[in-house]
């Protein structure tokens, strides 16, 4: 007799994304990967870092990695921990925060995945709405949870929260606020201040968005030094292996490319935008690499379809407050390009 843990039997788990078997077949901006390649100098790391020197385990604490992201960021290192991912850090924040039955919450619409962990974990999940001027609706004079997730800029609208109202949050917050700053390279704006000012803020950002590198599962912390020692207990302690760290290091240390490739992408972004106007698209101005835009008809099923059957996948959500847009990742200007022609004749 099998028994799973009651949660764990009854939770329907997360569902990503749709992972073509051949994505080279589709134009894909549906998970809001960068189309740009990685930077060269990350795949020419990776590549030395792949020898015989695999027999060994990595170094557990990705110090290297640790390093470079302090000095980028301008914090000691012990303020940083590196992920497998940005969502395995999420998934130890709750872990390290959250009991069975103690609550967490989070932005409706956002990253529905805290809720997938919180339910794994055995946590309550509560979330609040926005306001029509992006603020977030009802939260209270101070919100008693144990952990407040925060997307910054918000995913799949794209808007972003202002720098004071974030900081207005941190203190109305008697948890953890975490701010998930996966697209923060793109808005060029970010809380990072917010980590030296309140011991309870909590950063992370991912690779896998604007450093190209999805495929590798990197993503970062960056906390109070009690919060990273309680998230390093907990992780798995070779979290990242040598060719992640080794990529790590190197993307974080070529700046150069990620701020032309996030240059092109917010150019693109710009230009899309204006086209899915004329054609009668409404966008909400976007900070991410992603814009949520609504057909004239308000039927996001049918242009999703339009567009699946003309080999472009993008991210339509079943979702009574999401069905009548979708989501678009912003991959090159040529993709885009193509994109566009297709909604002009799917209508
Ligand atoms: C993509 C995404 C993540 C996951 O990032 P990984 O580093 O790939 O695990 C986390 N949060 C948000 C809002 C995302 O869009």
């Amino acid at each position: 007799m099998i028994k799973l843990r009651k949660n764990i039997a009854t939770m329907p788990g997360y569902v990503p994304g749709y992972q073509p078997e051949d994505p080279a077949a589709y134009i894909k901006l549906n998970t809001n990967e960068n189309s740009y390649p990685p930077s060269p100098k990350v795949i020419e790391a990776i590549i030395a870092e792949a020898g015989e020197g695999l027999k060994r385990y990595p170094e557990p604490a990705s110090r290297a990695a640790r390093e470079a992201a302090a000095k980028l960021y301008g914090f000691p290192p012990e303020w940083v921990i590196m992920a497998n991912g940005s969502d395995e850090v999420l998934n130890n924040l709750i872990r390290a925060f959250a009991d069975d039955g103690d609550e967490i919450a989070f932005v409706y619409p956002s990253y529905s995945y805290y809720g997938t962990l919180a339910e794994i974990q055995g946590a309550q999940v509560k979330t609040f709405g926005l306001t029509d001027d992006w603020k977030i609706k009802d939260f209270p004079h101070i919100y008693e949870g144990r952990i407040f997730f925060l997307t910054n800029p918000n995913a799949p609208l794209g808007f972003t929260f202002s720098q004071t109202y974030v900081e207005e949050l941190a203190g109305r917050v008697s948890g953890m606020l975490v701010i998930d700053e996966t697209y923060a390279d793109f808005a060029g704006t970010t809380s990072l201040e917010l980590v030296h000012k309140y011991d309870n803020v909590v950063v992370t950002r991912s690779f896998s968005k604007s450093y190209s590198l999805a495929g590798m599962r990197l993503g970062l912390a960056i906390a109070r030094p009690q919060v990273i020692a309680a998230l390093d207990k907990i992780r798995d302690h070779y979290n990242l292996d040598r060719l992640a760290q080794a990529a790590a290091v190197a993307a974080l240390g070529d700046q150069e490319y990620l701020r032309e490739t996030v240059k092109k992408i917010r150019e693109t972004r710009q230009w899309f935008t204006e086209q899915l106007e004329k054609i009668g698209y409404t966008v909400i101005p976007s900070h991410g690499n992603y814009v949520f835009a609504t057909p004239p008809d308000r039927n996001g099923e049918r242009v999703y379809q339009g567009l699946f059957d003309r080999k472009i996948l993008v991210r339509h959500f079943a979702d009574p407050n999401l069905g009548h847009g979708l989501r678009i990742s912003i991959g090159t200007r040529e993709e885009m390009e193509k994109t566009i022609a297709a909604l002009a004749d799917i209508g």
